[in-house]
């Protein structure tokens, strides 16, 4: 189930980490895209209005010298002038003299046509009549521009203010001043009029009173998709691909056991049971070890056996021992303040040991909650004695600070009564596995008689663990050990289980006969 969601919450994050990007970058390089569009229409644009400013300025220069001639109207030199001029124009395509109301000569010589005027006029600079769309009889199908000045006008073929070749969608207008607009082809050429709406880019510009305006389709965003899809595959595909790579990374760690485990540490899913610890002699509960347990969201609970060597291997060991002692305040401080006699037994790791770690965290956590020092023991087993030095620096502190110190799972290791003797503990914890051969043939059925006269020796509390029968107990008690723990009297409990157990116990039993004092030095 958690797997599933895990594995589909990584889809989901695959799916959206690969579009989100991508429709970025298609939204980025489509704005870029439009600017670019735009960018070209302004310099189409400025082209075209440059190159209608040159062609009005020569012919109205060329105008300008004929005007200022004092020849004999039509005379052979007048005639000659025309066509010079005409000839060293760059624009100007005809030049004639008219005389009331009629053509009387141009560059090609004398002439009688009456004279028409062009459909609409304006006045220009220098005294000069502007006229454009101007067909002659001549050739109709030319539209001309029509400069007139003192008699004399000069025209230009309007074909010359075409636009220079640009995006095949790109529409030209060009205006002269007054707003007349110059038709630069004969209408059967001439393209429609491109309409100005959201869906085209429009730029307009402006000088002397002539105006261009450029147009052309605005770039939808699915025509750029549709031009971009092949640039864009292969990042896409990049992408994905590294997308999808980080997704299954990232759910396996989060399926590793390492990840679940992390997890469960963040979402506070571990929490302390305490198994009671009994004095043999009067059945009394005098405290308890607190041994932590998984509790899975589904309700599931899961052994410390099968994660606390995974989590001293990755270090999260540490917060999962910061949960026991903060169990311990929450749920047992009211427990442990009323009753002075109670103490909870909590388990170090090596590291906790050998880094004396633990020593700043218990004094952080239990300052200020009114649980005394020797109402905490603390156990470890001699496995966890890595760097002896230290450990014994650890215990020594610990010990002096008034907690008890035990080691566990006494008789499984290496200890021999020189090596003890050099370790500031307080008690001794005989493991379970020489509990259960008392009063069998087994060969080792006599160590814990050999560890309870060590103990003694040294002056050690001795805490016999495991204890399952009658028989046991009896056995212990007969060899004077003070204390037992094991499924004969409690398995660990739940904290308010733990605590009904006390009162029960209390109610049977009265107070413990003597405080727990500290092992003679
Ligand atoms: P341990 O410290 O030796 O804890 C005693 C284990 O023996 C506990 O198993 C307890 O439930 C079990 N036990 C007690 N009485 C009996 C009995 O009469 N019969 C049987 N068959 N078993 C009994 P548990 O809780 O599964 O803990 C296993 C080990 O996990 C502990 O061994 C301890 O080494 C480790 N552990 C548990 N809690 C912590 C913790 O908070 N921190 C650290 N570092 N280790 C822990
Ligand atoms: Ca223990
Ligand atoms: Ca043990």
């Amino acid at each position: 189930m958690r797997h599933w969601r895990v594995i589909g919450i990584a889809a989901l994050l695959a799916v959206i980490g690969t579009a989100v990007p991508l429709a970025a970058t298609l939204v980025l390089s489509w704005r870029m895209a439009t600017a670019a569009d735009e960018e070209r229409l302004g310099r189409t644009a400025d082209q075209v209005l440059g190159n209608t400013l040159d062609i009005y300025a020569d012919a109205e220069r060329t105008l300008q010298s004929i005007a200022s001639t004092d020849f004999e109207p039509c005379s052979p030199r007048h005639i000659r002038r025309l066509r010079d001029l005409t000839v060293n124009s760059l624009a100007t395509d005809n030049l004639s003299y008219v005389g009331g109301g009629t053509v009387q000569c141009n560059v090609w010589g004398l002439a009688e046509t009456p004279f028409t005027h062009p459909p609409a006029e304006v006045s220009m600079p220098g005294g000069i009549r502007l006229g454009v769309n101007f067909s002659s009889d001549f050739n109709p199908r030319r539209l001309m521009m029509v400069l007139g000045l003192r008699g004399h006008t000069a025209m230009v073929d309007q074909t010359r203010f075409a636009a220079p070749l640009g995006h095949p969608q790109t529409r030209i207008e060009i205006f002269a001043p007054g707003g007349m607009p110059v038709q630069t082809a004969p209408a059967y050429l001439r393209p429609a009029a491109a309409p100005a709406d959201e869906d085209h880019l429009v730029v307009r510009r402006e000088a002397n009173g002539w105006s261009v305006v450029a147009t052309r389709p605005r770039q939808s965003f699915l025509d750029h998709l549709d031009a971009a899809k092949y640039a864009l595959a292969p990042i896409a595909l990049f992408l994905a691909a590294l997308v999808a790579g980080l997704a299954v990374w990232l759910s396996r760690r989060r399926l590793s056991p390492r990840g679940e485990l992390a997890q469960a540490v963040r979402n506070r899913e571990f929490i302390a049971h305490y198994q009671p610890i009994v004095e043999l002699a009067t059945g009394r509960c005098v405290g308890a070890e607190a041994l932590v347990r998984w509790r899975r969201p589904d309700g599931q609970i899961i052994r410390p056996d099968l994660f606390i060597p995974l989590a001293e291997d990755t270090g999260l060991i540490h917060p999962l021992t910061d949960r026991v002692i903060e169990g311990i305040v929450t749920d047992l401080g009211d427990l442990l303040r009323r009753d002075r006699l109670m103490h909870i037994a909590i388990n170090l790791c090596a590291a906790d040991l050998n880094s004396g770690r633990i020593l700043p965290v218990l004094e952080r956590r239990l300052a200020g909650t009114g649980i005394e020092p020797q109402q905490i023991w603390l156990e470890a087993t001699e496995r966890s004695f890595v760097d002896i030095e230290r450990a014994r620096a650890t215990l020594a502190e610990l010990h002096r600070r008034g907690h008890m110190t035990a080691i566990d799972d006494f008789g499984t290791g290496y200890s021999g009564l020189k090596y003890l003797e050099r370790l500031p503990v307080d008690a001794l914890k005989i493991d379970k596995s020489f509990i259960d051969v008392i009063g069998t043939e087994a060969p080792t059925r006599h160590v814990a008689d050999h560890i309870i006269a060590m103990a003694r020796a040294l002056k050690l509390r001795i805490v016999a663990e495991g204890v399952e029968t009658h028989a046991q107990a009896a056995y212990l008690r007969r060899h004077k050990v003070e204390f037992a723990q094991g499924w004969l009297f409690a398995r660990a409990l739940p904290a308010e289980e733990f605590i009904a157990f006390c009162r029960h116990n209390r109610a049977a039993h009265g107070s413990p006969s003597n405080v727990i004092t500290l092992a003679a030095e």
